[in-house]
């Protein structure tokens, strides 16, 4: 079976309907298909400043969320990523075969530094795309599944890679990105040229799945659209109701066209009205089954515990390797 390997932040009391449709659906998806490792990448989430406490509380309810969104950890390993102490090793080890220019032109690092404020942006902030290097190339993934903000991301993957086989020999698998284009991006409601993401500027833009489901039927009625008042497929011209029309399509399993089809003559109100409640009734199920696993740290940690020991007995060979074959002298 191929490796996928892919992580998400807790960085946020809930994951937003961008990261379940450009992601998470296809994490569930890889897990019948390929040798699947995810995991929460805490590591990543202290390159900004976060509360302890909520750090720890968020932890969990990523992973709750994910097993709520359907990863069987029978079926592939979840686990905590500062479990696997591999990830920071291996990571010193790409960050000293990165160019510093390289590592500047990485243009999530420069949007999220811009955020920070330049003086207040982390070295961790920096270098997080190398340790994220090291998060797939730990497992050997062939495949990478993430949202179109990761792709540049796993280009240096590959390059390090390449540069390193190069180097000392082969020893990574080049991993490829598996992104899938209807809904690689998710864009904001109220600003729909803009990525839905964690850290929005409008709250009324972001739809988080574990929000009341009122509220986020409410966000989804005062989306942003157009003054036309056809409903129809149109990214450039039509970005508001393209984004509806994705959401829906993607959340019922229909095609974008019989959508179309079906709102012909109708107008917006139509549309939001049905997309509502089409999400309503997709997050009410997924709420109850994130609180369940919640209610139950015992268990949660018991599935945490046994996907990291699955995880380092992977990682912990490849970083072997790749320590042998940098010349570290073994430790007997
Ligand atoms: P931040 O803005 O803090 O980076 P985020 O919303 O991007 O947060 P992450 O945890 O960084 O969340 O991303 C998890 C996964 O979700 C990644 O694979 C990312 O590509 C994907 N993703 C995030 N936002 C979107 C979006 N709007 N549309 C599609 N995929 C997305
Ligand atoms: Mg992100």
């Amino acid at each position: 079976r191929p490796r996928a390997l892919s992580g998400i932040q807790p960085t946020a009391e809930s994951f937003h309907l961008g990261n379940y449709l450009g992601a998470v659906r296809q994490y569930v998806a890889l897990q019948e298909t390929h040798d699947a490792f995810y995991m929460v990448v805490d590591l990543h989430a202290i390159t900004v400043p976060q509360d302890p406490e909520r750090l720890r509380a968020n932890t969990r309810i990523a992973a709750a969320q994910l097993l709520a969104a359907g990863l069987d950890p029978e079926r592939c390993t979840l686990f905590v990523q500062s479990h696997v102490p591999e990830h920071a090793q291996l990571g010193w080890v790409m960050n000293c075969l990165t160019g510093f220019g390289e590592a500047s032109r990485m243009t999530q690092f420069k949007d999220k530094a811009a955020k920070q404020g330049a003086d207040r942006a982390s070295v961790g902030l920096f270098t997080y795309p190398v340790l994220q290097v090291a998060d797939i190339l730990l497992y050997q993934a062939d495949a990478v599944p993430v949202g179109e903000d990761q792709r540049q991301h796993i280009e240096l993957t590959r390059d390090l890679a390449e540069r390193f086989n190069t180097r000392y020999g082969q020893t990574f698998t080049m991993p490829s990105p598996y992104i899938v284009r209807e809904t690689a991006k998710i864009y904001d409601l109220q600003d729909p040229t803009a990525k839905m993401s964690k850290s929005a500027a409008t709250p009324k833009g972001l739809i988080n799945l574990l929000d009341e489901p009122k509220v986020s039927a409410k966000k989804i009625k005062s989306a942003v659209t157009d003054t036309d008042t056809v409903i129809r497929f149109d990214p450039e011209n039509k970005p508001g109701v393209s984004n509806l029309l994705t959401i829906y399509a993607t959340l019922t399993g229909t095609r974008i066209a019989e959508l179309e089809q079906k709102y012909e003559g109708k107008g917006y109100g139509a549309l939001k009205t049905d997309l509502a409640e089409v999400l309503v009734e997709w997050v009410t199920p997924f709420r109850a089954r994130t609180r369940e696993y919640l209610d139950d740290p015992e268990t949660l940690d018991a599935i945490l515990a046994k996907g990291a020991e699955k995880a380092r007995a992977v990682a912990g060979e490849t970083l072997a390797q790749a320590y042998e074959r940098v010349g570290f002298l073994p430790a007997k």
